[in-house]
């Protein structure tokens, strides 16, 4: 036989409700239905009495609604005839009970424990009704008679015995007899004055495992509103699956901190019977659901679980007094428990010189007062310090037993927690191994859920959430390689990329979930009119894990905000050159930033695009080599003017063709001053380990200073007028078998930039249109230096450079 208790959602609407009248019919053998009251129906009755007892009179309208809810719903799900009428009496009945309570509460203005506990038996009395009205030749029993509690130390608890010895007797038989019975979880009453109590919040979990471990059925099934025990709150981690088998321990573990899918008092009595327990989702019967049983089939995952607390406290009590004193802990625990306040977690240090206790936020402030006062005498003495209570922190808890024995699960915790910004306030881990439960600032619950659950549980996939300002070609590039890559990166490399922000200069959209990359660009029209400030806002107020800031802009306001991104643990992806070339104690410092906290200051597109030219000099200055020399040019731009230069065509007409080109910058005067070429070598150069700033840079330029200090017209209108010396020069070194390049040099610490005329055998000789081309020459390749050439300009090209530094990242 077995117990199959339905929460409150399974009855919550009409769909719902006849699933459940689908499950229970197509069992063959006697089942026993617990149910709970429609969903929402017990909030809405304690509401009502909160609103009577306290004189306001909208308790009426409440109360109304309580009864439509189920009118409604009987209305919905039953034909008229003559059992719908009959059932529509007997819950009429019951509302006119309610109702007289209500109107009792209101006149006198109080609510005694007891009437409040009448009231809100009505949940279950009414939704039993009803159910056992949808199933034909079912049975309503009355839990009052036979679910009975006492009260221990001021509270509520069950009478397990005298509970035990009723349900047999009254289901005795049950098992021969192919009976569907009905039972409202949730009540009882106590036994010795038989006045209604309750089992507490969720308590109907608990109902059904007191009658499936007293009549030793065969397993209990829990059904609920989703697929089963997922390996954290599905409404908090999009990505949480279910868990197929769990042990008991994991399960009590998980549920006592907060996985609300099972009361924690429900898992003993059917663990004590070695009775598995099956939850199940009422909405998608066919789903496998969860095996929760003594010796789980769980397989090699260390953590089974994630869960956590939002209303946490701290209190620490700490003073010099403490260390080594015999029985100040015992003081503490023996003040609280006298007056029930329950601490789920202690976390001393070793030096006994403070001691911190997570409690529950209701409980805080009482035992605070109660703390203060049992120490009176050591705070005015000076040996102890006042109590110290913190507020608004979560605590979570990340569970399994496989954790026993398996090194280096609190070390991958808290580096995932540090990296994403995360301080852990206290923490604790029992010699048990099965349980490691930490404080955080409660706005950062969610942040720490998904960090962890996106660590521990790979086998779906790792996330990264991406912003992206600046959608040019290179962005707008980017977004496109990140659309069309997605599918191929969720499958074969596990990492799923979000882009959670697109932002340009003065409009930006944001969704934590992930924007839709096939309609951004619409979107974006109709996105939050954005200042850089709002930008940085954005950015930072959505606290998201695994965060990573992408800059494809040229702004230098943009390039300011790179710190406090990394400051709040936000990596850096920069296609602009501005961070990481403007003044050198300002680049360390980010790079130390990100360093610190374990995330990334990346920019190898700042030279030659796509390729790979920054992470080659960190591989080889991380491997032990140094860069004595450094040859490059890489101005595209430049290089396609100095290639397509000849007898035809001269300089002043180079220039235009690469304006008209898309080669050089709107105003081509940015390229021809050297500006682009001495930040890329500047960056090459500390890349290099060279502490150099832009002042430090020779250059040698080809265009008069005085073209540079007009307006762009006075620039086109004088530039022909450079051009027959230019010729000049140009036919002279083609006489002499050379070419001009223009190059950036760093040698021996010295940087320079200008033109250069080089012969047949050197490699810059050949380079091609807006080809890049980068000599190294260290201390292992001296002799023949390392080139590295290829396209080095392009949007398509930047932004795979751009997305190639986003996922090192997410290699991390
Ligand atoms: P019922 O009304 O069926 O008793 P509850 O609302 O009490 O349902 O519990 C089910 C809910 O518990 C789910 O809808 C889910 O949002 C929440 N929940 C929290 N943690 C977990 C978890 N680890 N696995 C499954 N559900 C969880
Ligand atoms: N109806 C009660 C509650 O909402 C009991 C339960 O649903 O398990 O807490
Ligand atoms: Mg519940």
């Amino acid at each position: 036989m077995n117990v199959l208790k339905f929460g409150g959602t399974s009855v919550g609407s009409p769909e719902s409700i006849l699933n459940v009248k689908q499950i229970v019919s197509s069992r063959q053998e006697s089942v026993i239905v617990v149910v709970s009251a429609l969903g929402g129906v017990t909030d809405m009755l304690l509401g009502t009495s909160a609103q009577a007892e306290s004189g306001d009179k909208n308790f009426r309208a409440s109360y109304e609604r309580i009864r439509r809810r189920h009118l409604d719903l009987v209305e919905a799900v039953f034909e008229p005839s003559a059992t719908r009428d009959r059932l529509l009496e007997a819950i009429e009945a019951k509302h006119e009970s309610l109702r007289a309570l209500y109107e009792g509460v209101y006149t006198l203005r109080v609510l005694p424990g007891k009437t409040a506990c009448q009231i809100v038996s009505f949940g279950e009395r009414i939704s039993a009704l009803i159910v056992s009205a949808l199933i034909p030749g079912s049975f309503l029993y009355d839990s009052l008679e036979f679910i009975k509690s006492t009260v221990i130390e001021g509270k509520n608890v069950l009478d397990s015995e005298i509970t035990e010895d009723l349900v047999r007797r009254k289901f005795s038989g049950i098992e021969g007899r192919n009976e569907v019975a009905i039972v409202p979880g949730f009540i009882s009453t106590d036994s010795r004055t038989g006045e209604i109590t309750n089992l507490g919040r969720g308590g109907s979990d608990y109902t059904a495992s007191i009658i499936a471990a007293s009549l030793n059925a065969q397993c209990l099934e829990i059904w609920t509103d989703v697929d089963g025990f997922m390996t954290a709150d599905p409404r908090v981690i999009k990505t949480s699956y279910v868990i197929d088998e769990l042990s008991f321990s994991d399960a009590m573990e998980l549920c006592n901190f907060g996985a609300k899918v099972i009361y924690p008092p429900a898992i003993y009595p059917v663990c004590s019977k070695d009775i598995p327990v099956l939850v199940k989702n009422t909405f998608n019967p066919e789903a496998k659901g969860t095996v929760i049983r003594q010796h789980s089939r769980s397989g090699s995952r260390t953590v089974t679980g994630i869960s956590s607390i939002d209303d946490t406290c701290l209190i620490t009590v700490a003073g010099t007094s403490m260390a080594g004193i015999i029985g100040v802990n015992s003081r503490i625990f023996r003040v609280l428990a006298d007056n029930y306040i329950s601490v789920f977690l202690v976390s001393q240090s070793s030096s006994e010189t403070h001691i911190s206790l997570g409690v529950s936020a209701s409980q805080a402030d009482r035992a605070c007062e109660l703390l203060d006062r049992e120490f009176a005498h050591e705070i005015a003495e000076g040996s102890m310090a006042p109590v110290q209570l913190m507020k608004d922190l979560a605590t979570v808890a990340i569970v399994g037993e496989n954790m026993k024995n398996n090194a280096g699960i609190a070390g991958k915790l808290f580096s995932v927690l540090g990296r994403n910004g995360i301080s852990i306030i206290a923490c604790a881990q029992g010699t048990e191994e099965h349980n490691i439960s930490f404080v955080v600032d409660r706005k950062y619950l969610r942040k720490s859920l998904n960090v962890i659950h996106d660590s521990f549980f790979l086998s779906e996939y790792q996330e990264l959430n991406v912003f992206v300002c600046g959608i040019g070609t290179v962005g707008g590039n980017l977004l496109g390689q990140i659309a069309s890559q997605r599918e191929k990166l969720m499958k074969e490399n596990n990492l799923k990329i979000n882009v959670v922000g697109i932002a340009r200069s003065t409009k930006g959209i944001f969704d934590r979930e992930g924007i839709d990359l096939s309609s951004w660009r619409e979107q974006l029209e109709t996105g939050k009119s954005l200042d850089i400030e709002g930008l940085r806002n954005e950015v930072i107020g959505m606290n998201i894990f695994n965060s990573v800031f992408v800059d494809c802009t040229a702004s230098a306001d943009v390039a300011g905000l790179y710190r406090d991104f990394l400051d709040h643990n936000i990596s850096v992806v920069a296609a602009n050159k501005i961070a990481a070339s403007s003044e050198y104690d300002k680049y360390i410092e980010l790079k130390k930033i990100a360093r610190r906290r374990g995330i990334k200051f990346l920019f190898e597109t700042n030279v030659g695009a796509g390729l790979p030219v920054i992470n080659t000099i960190n591989d080889l200055i991380n491997s032990g080599d140094h860069i004595l020399k450094i040859e490059a040019v890489v101005s595209g731009t430049l290089n396609f003017i100095f290639s397509t230069l000849s007898a035809d065509i001269p300089l002043s007409q180079t220039i235009r063709l690469a304006k008209e080109k898309g080669y050089s910058e709107p105003d081509p005067r940015i390229d021809l001053s050297g500006k682009d070429v001495l930040r890329k070598l500047v960056i090459l150069a500390r890349e290099s380990g060279y502490a150099i700033e832009q002042k430090d840079v020779n250059c040698e330029l080809f265009i008069p200073q005085e073209l540079f200090d007009g307006t762009i017209d006075q620039f086109w209108k004088k530039l022909p007028k450079l051009d027959a010396a230019f010729e000049e020069r140009r036919a002279r070194v083609e006489n002499e078998g050379k070419r001009m390049r223009f190059v950036a040099r760093l040698d021996n610490g010295k940087a320079s930039i200008g033109l250069a005329e080089v012969n047949k055998y050197h490699p810059f000789y050949n380079l091609q249109g807006s080809n890049n081309i980068i000599l190294l020459t260290t201390e292992r390749y001296k002799e023949y230096p390392m080139m590295i050439q290829g396209y080095g300009a392009g949007a398509a090209v930047t932004a795979a450079g751009v997305f190639a530094d986003i996922m090192s990242i997410a290699n991390i």
